[in-house]
């Protein structure tokens, strides 16, 4: 019953969260700070799901001794703290979440695009350090001005329909085709945005295709005094390539949210390790706007994040689905009312072999399998099926047998 059900949560996740999870009825231990390991390993060691941020290292070492853990919840993006291929051997599903700041970052580059066109970010500087400058040449109304978004996904659509709603054109490219929102135009190749936008913003992810989309070439094909905006990844922005083309003149501001390397907490400078040496160039240059990752930092999206980890966690726990998971095979199943009398949902996690369906069939044979779904990924597999017409001797006797079988990783009968 869900009362059984033992809860987690560590480093300070978003209280809508905490909410959510006791609302289910589960027992939930909540934690501002990460724990030692030593804490930790007392802990998991009999808790069904563990919410954490980037902070609790959940590795081998950690999650070997995690004997009833279901699923792990990482209320935030990043998932690199988990040992994942680990936790799904052991049958533990992973979720994060991925797409709770998407309007937090479309908004931040809405700000960038006036910021920029206005140099918002110099005169600030300059009144700052005590001087008034009071000027109007280049600077620009962005209205009826060209946006061109490379990267049509929850981020660029989002700022697509913000940009309009200024009165901008935009034009968007995407490796897929993409239905577009508003008046917005998808165009075929990279140069034709380049060539048409006045403003251009990358929301790609980071992958080897898009590492330095815009380097030396594609500058050059921009519009003369056109502006760069990178929110996305670090890597997607060659920026010695960038800042040769503002000392020319050829791109009259930028915006950078990311950096090829980021110092790993507050207080640092960019200048880390020596990895990021043109940094002093950076800076000296006019209208470059800096901002240090803030791009989903809102308390919206920290609250967000809460809500659509928390539901992740508890989808999974009651109903076994896994839509969503970064580590598992993707299964749902729509309800056929498993918590109806006579009848049990099986959840059957299993190492990806050939013939365990034929086994596993053999053992649900005797009933009536209302629906069925499995699905792998890699060495894992995944099947739910939805049995009808049970009584409480028949799910012991599935339970059994599902579990002498070899190919067998965990067993939930949901009833
Ligand atoms: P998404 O997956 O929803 O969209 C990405 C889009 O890029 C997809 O439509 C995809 O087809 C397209 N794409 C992939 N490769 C491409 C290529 N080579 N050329 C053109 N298009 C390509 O992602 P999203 O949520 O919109 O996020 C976009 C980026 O923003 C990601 O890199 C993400 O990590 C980053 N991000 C940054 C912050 C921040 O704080 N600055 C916050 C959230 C996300």
């Amino acid at each position: 019953s869900t009362g059984d059900i033992k809860i987690l949560l560590l480093e300070n996740v978003n209280q809508t969260a905490v909410e959510i999870l006791t609302e289910q009825g589960y027992q939930v231990e909540f934690h501002k700070t990460s724990l030692d390991d030593e804490t930790l390993i007392s802990k998991i060691k009999d808790v069904h799901a563990i919410g954490i941020r980037s902070k609790t290292k959940l590795t081998e070492k950690i999650l070997k001794h995690a004997k009833n853990l279901v699923t792990i919840g990482c209320f935030c993006i990043g998932t690199n703290q988990v040992d994942l291929e680990y936790a799904a051997k052991i049958g533990v599903a992973v979720f994060n979440s991925p797409f709770s700041n998407s309007r937090s970052v479309a908004e931040l580059v809405m700000a960038e695009i006036v910021a920029l066109a206005r140099q918002i970010g110099d005169r600030s500087i300059e009144l700052h350090t005590g001087t008034w400058n009071k000027v109007s040449n280049k600077c620009w109304e962005v209205r009826g001005k060209t946006l061109g978004i490379i990267g049509y996904g929850h981020i660029g659509a989002q700022l697509s329909v913000l940009a309009e709603a200024f009165g901008m054109r935009v034009l968007y490219y995407d490796i897929v085709t993409i239905m577009a929102l508003g008046s917005a135009r998808q165009v075929s190749t990279l140069d034709e945005l380049l060539s048409k936008s006045d403003f251009v913003t990358c929301h790609v992810p980071e992958t080897p295709e898009t590492k330095n989309l815009l380097s030396f070439p594609q500058f050059a094909a921009m519009k003369d005094g056109s502006y760069v905006i990178n929110a996305s990844r670090g890597t997607v922005i060659d920026i010695p390539a960038l800042i040769q083309a503002i000392k020319v003149g050829k791109i009259a501001g930028a915006a950078l949210d990311v950096y090829p390397h980021e110092p790993p907490k507050n207080g640092a400078g960019l200048f880390v390790d020596n990895l990021n040496p043109w940094i002093s160039d950076l800076v000296s240059l006019p209208n470059v706007i800096l901002t240090p990752h803030i791009g989903g930092s809102t308390e919206e999206a920290q609250s967000a994040i809460g809500v659509e980890v928390a539901t992740a966690l508890f989808r999974y726990i009651n109903e076994g689905n896994s839509v969503g998971s970064v580590n598992f095979p993707e299964v749902s199943l729509r309800s056929l009312g498993y918590d109806q009398e006579k009848t049990v949902r099986v959840l059957y996690i299993h190492h990806n072999v050939p013939g365990v369906l034929k086994t596993v069939n053999n053992i649900l044979s005797d009933h009536n399998i209302e629906k069925q779904y499995s699905d792998s990924q890699g060495e894992i597999a995944y099947l739910m099926a939805d049995i009808s017409n049970v009584n409480q001797s028949d799910i012991k006797d599935i339970y059994d047998q599902l579990n002498a079988t070899e190919a067998k990783i965990s067993i939930r009968l949901l009833y």
